[in-house]
């Protein structure tokens, strides 16, 4: 038997559903499904994305046995209708649609009105009686089909239209009659011949060469391009599937019309109908933005018939696919088609309060709820606002629709590619176009934000905005915009190309000149809401990387338990304390040493306090001093002049010392737990300031929880002496005040030989941090200061796959930290561990964490809300302890 290559729906049968996706596409899928729900849907086929496999894999070429099949669904549609192809009476039109598993929008190629000829353009006459709409349509046919299946460019068309407007002295396309698209028909065949091309008059051939344009167009490069911004893995997918589907007509007159609409608004989440509509137009005239529609409200008082239909279809799909359907319609001549629907496209902000309110509405468990965000949303969501004061000073120059939100300020280009190549330079810029079109995605993504003249809520640029989180501003129609020129003019302002304009797209205004944006502060609403569910789904806890209070607070205000990282070395270069520290460091004996630091300890204490506080009943892990202490040392003449005197020293000595302790490698020196070896007072002074500040605190009601980490450990003696010395402290302090004082010793695994003995090191040991930077570094033997030189080369030559320093590379890396886990666990059944190092903000490399089973991931505060749901979103996914790719 022949591979099935083509699912059929119509008001008979329907081999295709929902589920299928894979296979049919989405739209196909869907428009099967909606069959199924007994829905108006044209009649159609799909053939699978397998065939589009099988064209790229075959030299593009189509299997044998596809034709039949398409021929057989052909005859199928014939009948169900009644109509005939290339009929003069009553012809069959159909379109021909792209539709990947994975929507994206606008990116391949869509023909309609296939059928018409010199002969069926006749029977479209006769047919609808209207003489006119057929040769328009019989043009916009030629003029597609030539365009999309035959790569003759599109302005030669455009050019020949104009010219039959400019002899008939009229401006739009309204005012041509039957007779004036005759010409025009006449002026495209015209053109194809000018390109060695034929228009060819047999549907069929029409037919094959319009389904080999769309399989050929899954590898356009703005396909290509989008599938790279939205991190589609090419390897996940078939290709796109072809649905050809009966032709419905909005334009067929007054009582006729299309439109999209949203079951919930797309930009605020908000449970109301939304969308847009146009009387007497076709489907490409909305997305487009050429014409600006009409709100669907309007749509009751001009119909109000369909109106209640096409509400009640929505509350039906979007009960059905328990998510906001994004939905296209048509009105023919007073009857509802349905034509495409999917979930909606949104705002992350929209994506968050539709979640939450689906749960608060039993469609949808909290399971579902977290895998309905996307993490990198979240971090939209904490989108910059403009700073309110400066926005009081700035100078208001006009208003368009708050397509997509956040506020965003950039010098403005009127260009995608003029974009681009000024993002790369590190340039913000904001794209300011007409309208947007598919071409300009690229520049649309390096853009701060995108500005157009035109079209609606659901133009290109509106959709397109929102899926990115890019801010946008849509059809600010007073704002003019001349590109010969390049310059924009808007209330009596006149901004020129490279001049700077800040746009709020939650309010869609525009304001000239720079205005500063500030992050806003904390969680609020569904976004918590969110998050709770998130902890209440996810297996890891979440603790923050912070150094200073401040941080802190952010972190407890995004929900951070804890504090898994606080890098200490940080605290010594506020300008009272880095002279005393440099004086410790080019001590020549422990007493001087001691000396000095007796003089940090009551700065440290203070330090540790106040993370203490801000994170009150959680656990704070403080890391003993790690870096080389070079990174410490007086740099300039003048530095070196200072300390110099306040030593005592003359500056050649100082100068000396201080070259001593230069080293050739110093991120594989004397750093980390190696400097505590050699200079045990170091530790003990950073022990007894921690023990200190918990201590004063305990005294004041306070529940502390230090966690003393040792970085750098490769061997269990290091660990051991330098544990030794801290108990000794820590348990005399206790003694001492008498509190009743618990805290932790633990280490950093971030040496592979650390991996390797951590069932020595487990043993000895409270809790294991994988330092995954140091580890990644050491581990692959690249340096992390310098692998950025090559790490590209070896990403295009597929020696690995994504940045290790970004997403931790499970086979080395995650190898080594599962050998540590086991090793740990093996001596330790106690043992905490988690990450700290930049991949604990990571969501590729969380949801590695959940698959090992670490206790906990910590991160940089902004990351904490990303890395909440990341964590909810491995453990929806996969339960603990699933086998990992390695
Ligand atoms: C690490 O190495 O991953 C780590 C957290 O420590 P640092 O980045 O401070 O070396
Ligand atoms: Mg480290």
């Amino acid at each position: 038997m022949s591979k099935k290559y083509v699912y059929v729906w119509n008001n008979r049968r329907v081999e295709g559903n929902a589920k299928m996706k894979d296979i049919l596409g989405g739209k196909g899928a869907n428009l099967a499904e909606m069959a199924l729900l007994g829905l108006p849907v044209p009649p159609g086929f799909t053939i699978s994305t397998e065939v589009c496999k099988y064209y790229w894999d075959n030299g593009m070429k189509l299997p044998d046995d596809l034709k039949p099949a398409v021929e057989q669904a052909m005859h199928e549609l014939e009948e169900v209708l009644g109509k005939k192809f290339g009929d003069n009476d009553n012809p069959l039109l159909v379109s021909v649609r792209s539709g990947a598993a994975v929507s994206m929008p606008g990116m391949m190629d869509t023909i309609l009105n296939l059928g018409l000829n010199d002969v069926s353009v006749q029977g479209l006459a006769k047919q609808t009686n209207n003489e006119r709409f057929a040769w328009d349509s019989y043009r916009r046919f030629i003029q597609m089909f030539g365009d999309v299946s035959l790569e003759i460019p599109h302005a030669k068309f455009e050019e020949a239209l104009n010219k039959v407007k400019r002899e008939k002295g009229v401006k739009t396309d309204i005012e041509l009659d039957a007779e004036d698209f005759k010409k025009v028909v006449e002026l495209y065949k015209k053109i194809y011949q000018e390109e060695g091309k034929s228009f060819p008059q047999d549907p069929m051939e029409q037919l094959w060469i319009s389904i080999e344009a769309v399989f050929r167009s899954w590898n356009n490069p703005r396909a290509i391009k989008y599938r790279q911004i939205n991190k589609l893995d090419d390897k996940n997918f078939l290709g796109t599937a072809v649905n050809v589907v009966a032709m419905v007509f909005g334009n067929m007159g007054e009582d006729s019309g299309t439109g999209v609409v949203f079951t919930r608004d797309p930009s605020t989440g908000e449970k109301k109908y939304y969308g847009e509509f146009l009387m007497n137009a076709q489907g490409e005239d909305v997305v487009a933005g050429i014409r600006t529609p009409q709100p669907l409200d309007e749509l009751k008082n001009i119909m109000p018939d369909v109106y209640k239909e096409l509400t009640e279809i929505m509350d039906k799909l979007e009960h059905h696919f328990r998510d906001m359907q994004d939905i296209e319609f048509t009105v023919e001549r007073g009857k509802l088609y349905i034509l495409q629907t999917r979930n909606g496209k949104r705002t992350p902000a929209a994506a968050v309060k539709i979640a939450v309110a689906l749960v608060k509405e039993g469609l949808i468990n909290k399971q579902e709820a977290v895998m309905r965000v996307d993490p990198a949303d979240i971090e939209k969501l904490l989108h910059p606002v403009f700073d309110p004061e400066e926005l009081k000073r700035a100078q208001y120059i006009g208003k368009g629709l708050p397509a997509s939100p956040g506020a965003a300020t950039g010098k403005i280009v009127f260009s995608a590619e003029e974009a681009e190549e000024m993002a790369k330079k590190g340039e913000q810029v904001i794209l300011v176009r007409p309208e947007t079109s598919a071409e300009d995605v690229g520049g649309m993504n390096a853009a701060q934000g995108i500005l157009t003249n035109r079209g609606g809520m659901t133009s290109h640029a509106a959709v397109v905005a929102r899926g990115m989180g890019k801010t946008a501003v849509v059809g600010a129609e007073n704002i003019l915009i001349d590109l010969k020129n390049r310059l924009i003019k808007a209330n009596g302002v006149v901004i020129k190309d490279k001049e700077w304009i800040s746009i709020d797209g939650n309010e869609g205004k525009v304001y000239a000149g720079k205005v500063k944006t500030i992050r806003p502060e904390g969680l609020a609403g569904e976004l918590a809401t969110l998050l709770d569910y998130a902890d209440e789904v996810s297996d890891l806890g979440v603790r923050a990387n912070a150094d200073v209070p401040r941080d802190a607070k952010v972190a407890r205000e995004y929900g951070a338990q804890g504090i898994g990282l606080c890098r200490t070395e940080h605290m010594f270069f506020g300008p009272e304390r880095i002279n005393k520290m440099r004086r410790m460091i080019v001590s020549k004996s422990e007493e001087q040493r001691r000396k000095a630091l007796e003089e940090l300890l009551p700065y440290q204490i203070e330090d540790f306090k106040g993370l203490f506080k801000e994170m009150e009943g959680f656990s704070v892990t403080i890391r003993l001093l790690d870096p080389p202490l070079h990174e410490f040392v007086p740099e300039t003449d003048e530095q070196i002049k200072e300390l110099a005197k306040t030593l005592g020293i003359t500056e050649e000595e100082l100068r000396q010392t201080v070259k001593e302790l230069e080293e050739f490698n110093p991120m594989m020196g004397h750093r980390g737990v190696r400097v505590a070896i050699t200079y045990p007072e170091i530790a003990e002074m950073q022990t007894k300031a921690i023990l200190l500040a918990a201590i004063e605190l305990m005294k004041e009601g306070k529940k502390v929880h230090p966690e003393i980490m040792i970085p750098l450990v490769g061997n269990v003696k290091e660990f051991t002496i330098l544990k030794d010395s801290i108990t000794q402290i820590a348990d005399e302090l206790i003694k001492e005040h008498n509190v009743d004082l618990e805290y932790k010793v633990g280490t950093m695994i971030e040496v592979p030989r650390a991996c390797v003995v951590a069932d020595q090191i487990g043993e000895q040991a409270d809790f294991f941090s994988f330092g995954t930077n140091d580890l990644t570094q050491l581990g692959l033997g690249f340096s992390r200061d310098d692998y950025g030189k090559f790490i590209n080369d070896y990403i295009e030559k597929g020696i690995y796959e994504k940045d290790p320093f970004q997403h931790i590379d499970r086979e080395g890396v995650g190898k080594l930290i599962k050998i540590a886990l086991d090793g740990g666990r093996s001596t330790n059944p106690h043992l905490k561990v988690g990450i700290c190092g930049e991949h604990g903000g990571d969501p590729e490399s969380i949801e590695f964490a959940h698959l090992v089973g670490l206790d906990y991931v910590s991160c940089s505060p902004y990351r904490v809300p990303v890395a909440r749901l990341a964590a909810a979103q491995a453990a929806a996914k996969y339960k603990r302890g699933k086998k990992v790719n390695y």
